[in-house]
C-alpha cells in the first residue's frame, strides 16, 4: 500500500482553505493509503511566534484535525517535535542543498519581502519539509497548490541524495552510468479539486498569515459577519446587474459546500440577477452550517476530553518514531556515521 504524508502548521486556527485544500482530502485518503499526518510545530517557529500560544495552538490544531474527521485508529496523527529525527534528517539534507535553490522558492521570496530581518530557518523551511516527507519515504503528499513548488524541491533533494549516497545496484543505466537503488522515493503531490481557496478579500489565497480566513470552528454569527461584506463579482454593482458566477469567490465556495443542485440554481439566479449577492451568501452560509455543525460538535466533545487527544498524539508519535529511526539509521550509515 502506498504511503502518504502531509503536514500542517499550528500557527493559527485551521481555516476553510486548509480544510478544503488539504484536510478534507486527508479524511478520505486515510481509508485508501497508509497515512501519516503531522502537526509541524518546528515549521511554525520560522515566523515570529509566542511560545505560550504555540503550546495552546498545537493542541487546538489536534482537536481541529480530529474533529474534521482524521481517525487516529486508521491514520497516524502526531506532533513533529515529538520525533527529533525530523531535524536530524533536515541537517543532512541541508548539506546537499544549494543555496540558490532555496532562494528561488516563491514562498520564501513572498514571506521574506514582508519582514525586516530574514532568518536562516525561513530559508531552510523547504528542506525541513523535504525531511518530513522523506523520513517516512512517502510516495504521495496531499497538499494545496501553494505547496507544489516545495514538493518539487523535495523530489530534487530525494534524487540528489540517492545519486550521492544510495547503494549501487551493480548494474549500469541505459546511458552507461552506475545504477543506484532508490532509497528515497520521489514524492508526488496529490491535489484536490479545491486546490486554491481565495481569502474573503478576493485578493490573495486564504492564509493564516493574511488575516482573510474563515475558521473551521468559527461560530455562525462570526462567519456571517465575514461573509456579508466579502468580495463577489467586482462588475456586479447593483442588485439588478447580472453577475458572472465563475469569477465570484462566493460561487467558488458554493461549489465546495453546496449540493450540485444548489450550485446550479445559484449560477442561474446570479447570471439572471434573480438574486442579489446577499441572497446568494445566505444560502452559502446555510450550506456551510450543514457541513460544519457536526465538526463543531466533535470539537466541543474533544475539548472536554483532552485525554483522547493526548492518547491519539502519543500513539501516532510512537509509531512514527519507529519508522523515522529505521530511515535515519540507513542515512547515517550511508553518509559515513
Ligand atoms: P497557511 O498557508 O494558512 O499557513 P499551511 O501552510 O499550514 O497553511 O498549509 C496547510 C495545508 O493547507 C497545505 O497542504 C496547504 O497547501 C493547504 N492550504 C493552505 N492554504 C490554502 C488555500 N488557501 N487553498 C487551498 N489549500 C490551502
Amino acid at each position: 500500500m502506498s504511503r502518504i504524508f502531509s503536514g500542517i502548521q499550528p500557527s493559527g486556527e485551521l481555516h476553510i482553505g486548509n480544510y478544503l485544500g488539504a484536510v478534507k482530502n486527508w479524511t478520505q485518503l486515510q481509508h485508501e493509503f497508509e497515512s501519516i499526518f503531522c502537526i509541524v510545530d518546528y515549521h511554525a517557529i520560522t515566523q515570529q511566534y509566542d511560545p505560550e500560544r504555540l503550546r495552546v495552538r498545537r493542541r487546538e490544531m489536534a482537536v481541529s484535525l480530529l474533529s474534521a474527521g482524521i481517525d487516529p485508529n486508521v491514520a497516524s496523527l502526531f506532533v513533529q517535535s515529538q520525533v527529533p529525527e525530523h531535524t536530524e534528517l533536515a541537517w543532512f539534507l541541508n548539506t546537499i542543498t544549494p543555496l540558490g535553490e532555496l532562494e528561488r522558492q516563491t514562498q520564501f521570496k513572498e514571506k521574506s519581502a514582508r519582514q525586516e530581518s530574514v532568518t536562516a530557518g525561513l530559508l531552510n523551511y523547504p528542506v525541513l519539509q523535504a525531511a518530513d516527507i522523506l523520513l517516512y519515504r512517502a510516495d504521495l503528499v496531499p497538499v494545496g497548490e501553494d505547496q507544489v513548488q516545495h514538493l518539487e524541491l523535495s523530489r530534487v533533494v530525494s534524487r540528489r541524495w540517492n545519486a550521492m549516497f544510495a547503494r549501487a545496484t551493480g548494474k549500469t543505466t541505459e546511458d552507461g552510468a552506475e545504477e543506484r537503488e532508490e532509497f528515497f522515493p520521489e514524492p508526488k503531490p496529490l491535489l484536490t479539486p479545491m486546490r486554491r481557496i481565495m481569502g474573503l478579500d478576493g485578493q490573495a489565497k486564504m492564509s493564516k498569515s493574511m488575516n482573510n480566513t474563515i475558521g473551521l470552528l468559527e461560530p455562525p454569527e462570526s462567519i456571517w459577519a465575514k461573509l456579508r461584506p466579502a468580495v463577489t463579482d467586482p462588475k456586479r454593482i447593483r442588485k439588478t446587474d447580472p453577475g458572472t458566477p465563475e469569477v465570484c469567490n462566493i460561487f467558488h465556495l458554493h461549489k465546495a459546500f453546496s449540493s450540485p443542485e444548489t450550485v446550479e440554481h445559484v449560477a442561474v439566479q446570479c447570471s439572471t440577477a434573480g438574486w442579489g449577492c446577499i441572497d446568494c451568501k445566505k444560502v452559502l452560509a446555510e450550506s456551510m452550517e450543514t457541513e460544519l455543525v457536526p465538526i463543531r460538535r466533535r470539537a466541543v466533545e474533544l475539548a472536554a476530553y483532552p485525554k483522547a487527544v493526548d492518547d491519539a498524539l502519543a500513539a501516532g508519535a510512537d509509531r512514527c518514531r519507529r519508522l523515522a529511526r529505521e530511515t535515519i539509521d540507513v542515512v547515517r550509515e550511508r553518509m559515513g556515521f
